[in-house]
């Protein structure tokens, strides 16, 4: 079962069940209470249905990372709802399973080390291009400011071992985009922090959207790669409060 899809995954898919650790030892529960909140986000911006979604951190100094547990309802949901978890994934703190998109989580922040903060979400839009395989063209200047360039869609890949953390490492490495829309699923951003992973989150599900409708009444002008660099540029290192 995918926490994040509520749907059985194949019989074909190598699952691991995830377990919930023993006893709720109240360990960083400041950061859970963080990332808890942090899904209100999701459920403020429309971008999860259900209990789908997932907003997980990194533990600053420690090998390991907090997750949403697996099915989780939104609704009242407190740090008791998310889970403290190693590096590989094994639940050491929380009553319960963490998400069962905990793999990729764990295997993107090993093989990652500058990401602190993961989300993935079906939202609607985003999961509509990584349903036809189709990567977002960047023809939007926020899209400059915010990915840098178009996009990309990552690999299909069954849910239940690495073959998901695998295709987000694969797809991000070496690129400006903090999100991937993985193919016939939906996205899963990367960030800094586990705000500017969601953050990305609704940025990728506003520029899906926009570039579809503007697609509806002809083919969009693409934006010229020295302009994408600039505006990037300026939007990652000039803009805002300093
Ligand atoms: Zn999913």
């Amino acid at each position: 079962m995918c926490s994040a899809c509520d749907t059985p995954a194949p019989t074909s898919a190598r699952l691991t069940v995830r377990q919930a650790a023993s006893e709720e030892r109240g360990t960083h529960r400041e950061q859970r209470e963080h990332v808890a909140a942090l899904h209100g986000l999701l459920v403020s911006n429309a971008l999860v249905t259900w209990t789908a979604g997932n907003v997980s951190e990194r533990v600053p100094g420690e090998d390991l990372f907090v997750i949403k547990g697996s099915g989780v309802d939104y609704n009242g949901l407190t740090w008791e709802g998310i889970t403290v978890c190693t590096l590989d994934g094994t639940a050491v703190d929380g009553v319960r399973a963490p998400s069962s998109d905990t793999d990729a989580h764990a295997y993107v922040y090993r093989n990652m080390p500058d990401v602190n903060g993961q989300v993935h979400t079906h939202s609607t839009y985003a999961a509509a291009w990584a349903a036809r395989a189709e990567p977002v063209p960047c023809v939007l200047t926020a899209m400059a400011d915010e990915f840098g360039g178009p996009i990309p869609i990552g690999p299909f890949a069954l849910i239940g071992d690495d073959s998901i953390g695998r295709g987000i490492v694969e797809t991000l490495s070496g690129h400006r985009s903090p999100a991937v829309f993985m193919q016939n699923h939906g996205v899963f951003t990367i960030g800094k922090s586990a705000r500017a992973a969601v953050k990305a989150a609704v940025m990728a599900e506003d520029v899906a959207r926009t570039v579809h409708i503007s697609r509806q009444l002809g083919e969009p002008v693409p934006i010229a790669q020295a302009d994408i660099d600039a505006l990037y540029e300026r939007y990652q290192n000039v803009y805002g409060q300093k």
